[in-house]
């Protein structure tokens, strides 16, 4: 292709890119509405903490309400677009339905899952994508307890085919540091992904240093339920 009609192409898809983000904010926010009592949409900017406790408080006890408004949301979202509020950056382990752990509903929760709870560009992009175009203002970082992942970097052994992918990008959260458990390891790789992201996402880095985005860091206990939050 030559050098100008590449430029031009380049050009146009930037624009239509840009078009589209603009979209997406403004259906999310010129005609979202007022929830209806029992479908809260959106958790309050500084409240994430405490609404995510209570989440998975509810969760634990048995007492979950998510689903009894699912499919009011499930028609708000989709003919009114998504607002939602918390990133969560959580491994792909079946044991951790991020949703059902935070008792949150259809449209609330950006998450990104991989082996690991490991970042990457592709997570970067896509939660830079959450706070520039759809109002998100929390980011957590969730490890969890017996996670393969963590445990097969932590062996340090190779690993067939792409899964060694994994392990690579956890390694370095391990390495010089001693563990008495692996909860441990998992908590120094939440703390190490949570960090990394910021250094890898200008646009992150920025919202958190003028305080548009919090970052937290948990640790899910797949024998109880319980989410432990970290520093
Ligand atoms: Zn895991």
């Amino acid at each position: 292709m030559h050098p100008t009609t590449l430029r031009t192409s380049v050009s146009v898809l930037l624009t239509v890119a840009i078009s589209n983000l603009a979209l997406v904010g403004c259906a999310s926010t010129q005609h979202a509405g007022p929830a209806p009592a029992s479908a809260p949409t959106g958790i309050a900017k500084g409240t994430a903490l405490e609404e995510l406790k209570s989440g998975n408080a509810r969760f634990v006890q048995g007492t979950s309400t998510a689903h009894t408004w699912q499919s009011e949301r499930v028609a708000k979202t989709g003919t009114f677009g998504q607002t939602p509020s918390v990133g969560v950056l959580s491994c792909a382990d079946s044991r951790v339905p991020v949703e059902m752990v935070f008792d949150q509903g259809v449209g609330e929760l950006f998450v990104v899952r991989v082996a690991g709870n490991s970042e990457s560009n592709t997570a970067a992009g896509t939660f830079e994508y959450g706070v520039a175009a759809l109002g998100v203002h929390t980011i957590l970082v969730l490890g969890h307890t017996k996670c393969g992942a963590v445990d097969a970097a932590v062996a340090g052994k190779p690993l067939p085919g792409n899964m060694g992918s994994f392990t690579e990008v956890i390694t370095p959260a391990l390495k010089g540091k001693k563990f008495d458990n692996l909860t441990a390891a998992a908590e120094a790789n939440v703390r190490w992904q949570s960090e990394q992201l910021l250094k890898r996402s200008e646009i992150l880095r920025t919202a958190h240093e003028k305080g548009d985005l919090t970052m937290l860091r948990g640790i899910y206990d797949v024998e109880t339920g319980v989410v432990r939050f970290i520093d």
